[in-house]
């Protein structure tokens, strides 16, 4: 009797282990399985056109020397996300990718040649991130602070062989459903010639609400079912192609048009945000050191909008802060030793101040005001060199490392 009671203890604790052994196993097993993931809910993905980890740390240093007036460090909003990544930038065809085709590798992930938007270098047409996400249920808003049709914001709802074929990317816009857009104006606002019909009228016949200033947007936006907002000084005419008209007055700042996006989204339904800032390419180009840096800092602006969205819904938002190449060859220390170099903030810093904020220098004395300041560029073009990737949030783990541009998109939506 005790001796079949034993072993039934013994069989007991037996099948016991077993079992237990058989839930560790099973559990490894779900461990190891790849389990399909979903994109976040709510996604921003901003660009900054021509930033690369130098115009960042400009911005940083010289906001270390305004608020403190010492080289500790002041962060930006978004150098401090947990994940650091860095992409290569070049296009099909060059070592040096141009804006259209850069966001053509993000937008598509897809690369294309120098001047394409959407479109393959075999001529086939891609589709963008934004639009796979619509057909999964999500809101789309494509913003940007240059003109809506430029060909960053562009590469996410247009297809052209040449990214300068502005009016035919405006007819676009409706094509795409898109439920936001946002931007300085259009180019090209009634066609090369200004004799089509104006874009407003286009866009309006397609089903979208046009807006110009943010009083327009309040009276409006209740009866809008699509909106385009652009700013009160983009009303009715032309955007300059490398010039944003400023109008400090009645300008929408980039945090408030973020808000605005966010107001006409809602939380309702998932989300994709897809924001440019333009001018720091702009200002770059022209080796503009203090416009470039404010260009930063109005990036900085609309992405805090988003990480106060972001601390709402913490398991559903992801945030990508990244650039589509570097312009501008920038460096931080140029014309001298590294004991001699002192950047010169005062410098930049008071002439930018007692310019009303408008830097109308010509290239020479620009360039000799740089280099007294120890602020290199080598180029008035883009470079080939890599770009930061900065994220936060659900699924941000997966912009970990250096990879291509064309992987931000299969990042941000695995299927
Ligand atoms: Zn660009």
């Amino acid at each position: 009797m005790k001796k079949t009671r034993k072993s039934h203890v013994i069989g007991l604790v037996f099948g016991l282990v077993l079992l237990l052994a058989c839930i560790v196993v099973a559990n490894l097993d779900n461990i190891g399985a790849v389990r399909p993931e979903r994109p976040a809910k709510y996604v921003f993905l901003f660009i900054g056109d021509g930033m690369g980890a130098s115009h960042v740390a400009a911005a940083e240093s010289y906001l270390s020397w305004k608020e403190d007036g010492e080289k500790r460090l002041r962060q930006l909003s978004f150098t401090g996300f947990p994940v650091l990544g860095m992409t290569a930038t070049w296009s099909a065809d060059r070592n040096v990718t141009c804006s259209s085709a850069a966001g053509t590798a993000i937008a598509c992930g897809v690369k294309t040649c120098n001047g394409r938007l959407g479109i393959t270098p075999d001529g086939d047409t891609l589709e963008s991130l934004a639009v796979a996400l619509k057909e999964k249920g999500y809101k789309i808003g494509i913003m940007s602070s240059v003109p809506v049709n430029h060909a960053t914001p562009a590469a996410f709802y247009g297809h052209n062989t040449d990214r300068h074929d502005y009016y035919s990317i405006t007819r676009e816009i409706p094509a795409s459903g898109f439920d936001f857009f946002a931007g300085a104006g259009f180019i090209d606002y009634a066609g090369k010639s200004g004799d089509m019909k104006d874009s407003r009228s286009l866009l309006e016949e397609g089903g979208y609400t046009v807006c110009f200033g943010a009083d327009e947007f309040d009276k409006r936006k209740s009866e809008a079912t699509k909106m385009v907002l652009c700013q009160e000084t983009g009303r009715d005419r032309n955007a300059s192609e490398y010039r944003v008209e400023k109008s400090p007055g009645t300008d929408i700042s980039s945090g408030e048009m973020m808000n605005k996006c966010l107001e006409f989204l809602g939380d309702k339904s998932p989300f994709f945000i897809m924001y440019e800032q333009g001018e720091i390419d702009w200002a770059a180009h022209e080796n503009k050191t203090m416009p470039m840096i404010e260009s930063i800092l109005k990036l900085d602006e609309a992405v805090k909008v988003a990480l106060a969205f972001y601390r709402t819904h913490p398991d559903e938002t992801l945030i990508i802060v990244t650039a589509d190449h570097e312009t501008g060859g920038l460096a931080l220390g140029a014309t001298s030793t590294w004991n001699e170099v002192d950047l010169g903030w005062k410098t930049l810093d008071s002439i930018w101040v007692s310019s009303g904020y408008e830097n109308n220098l010509d290239y020479g004395q620009n360039r000799a005001m740089n280099d007294s300041a120890f602020i290199g560029w080598t180029t008035r073009g883009h470079t080939g060199g890599p770009v930061p990737v900065y994220a936060i949030g659900r699924g941000s783990e997966r912009f970990a490392g250096r990879f291509d541009n064309t992987g931000i998109r299969e990042k941000i939506l695995p299927e």
